[in-house]
């Protein structure tokens, strides 16, 4: 199928080269992996550090998926709580290597079982850096939920313990994703277009 398949902003029209996930098929992989969470946590609370801001559409519907269980699945849903953590590696579309760490009380982890929800692992570089720090602060157990992983050969081989989907070594923009804090606001998750990189270049314009 098309990208003229689906419902795109106007003003991202030219912006999307291709639709790679669609909102529905987001919605139904983060129901599953709802299941898959809550039966790795039985008799546990969770506590989700959502990972800002790319991680929060995911973390969003997730926390929705974790809190019904019960109405659509007749299995009990488990306690969580949560928190966020602001985490920033990329410039533009291209990662950094440093990652800044930021708006979070960490101390508040200790004894907790954190599981970090991402939205995509790239190279790896942020989650290396976060996960020993986090660890330092002894919470009772520490993983990762990413809603993508990236096939990319610059990968430092970390891997998420719940992956939703795996994708092309590509720029991906759309459901919170961002180029510039452009796209978040588009349901689909897409690849972007020579011009939307163009055209965000310097962010989202005030008017
Ligand atoms: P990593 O440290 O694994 O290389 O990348 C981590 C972060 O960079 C991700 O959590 C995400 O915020 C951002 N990132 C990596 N790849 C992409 C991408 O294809 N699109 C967008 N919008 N952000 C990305
Ligand atoms: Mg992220
Ligand atoms: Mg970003």
């Amino acid at each position: 199928q098309t990208k003229d398949h689906f419902l795109i902003p106007n003003h991202y029209q030219d912006c999307v080269s291709t639709v790679l996930i669609s909102h529905g098929m987001i919605m139904d992989r983060v129901q599953k992996l709802a299941a898959d969470i809550r039966a790795a946590y039985t008799g546990k609370t969770i506590h989700l550090l959502c990972v800002l801001k790319g991680g929060s559409a995911f973390f969003q519907d997730l926390q929705v998926c974790l809190r019904n269980f019960h109405q659509f699945s007749k299995q009990e849903s488990i306690p969580f709580t949560f928190d966020f953590i602001r985490a920033k590696s990329y410039a533009g579309t291209e990662s950094t290597g440093t990652v800044k760490v930021s708006g979070c009380d960490l101390e508040k982890l200790k004894g907790k079982h954190v599981l970090l929800v991402e939205d995509i692992v790239d190279t790896g570089t942020t989650m290396s850096y976060l996960i020993p720090l986090l660890a330092t602060y002894n919470p009772a157990s520490l993983k990762v939920t990413s809603l993508l992983e990236k096939r990319t050969p610059r990968s430092c081989g970390f891997k998420a313990d719940f992956v939703g989907f795996s994708v092309p070594d590509e720029f991906v923009i759309g459901y919170c994703l961002d180029y510039n804090d452009a796209f978040r606001d588009m349901q689909h998750i897409c690849v972007i277009s020579k011009t939307g990189i163009e055209k965000y270049k310097d962010g989202v314009p005030d008017s």
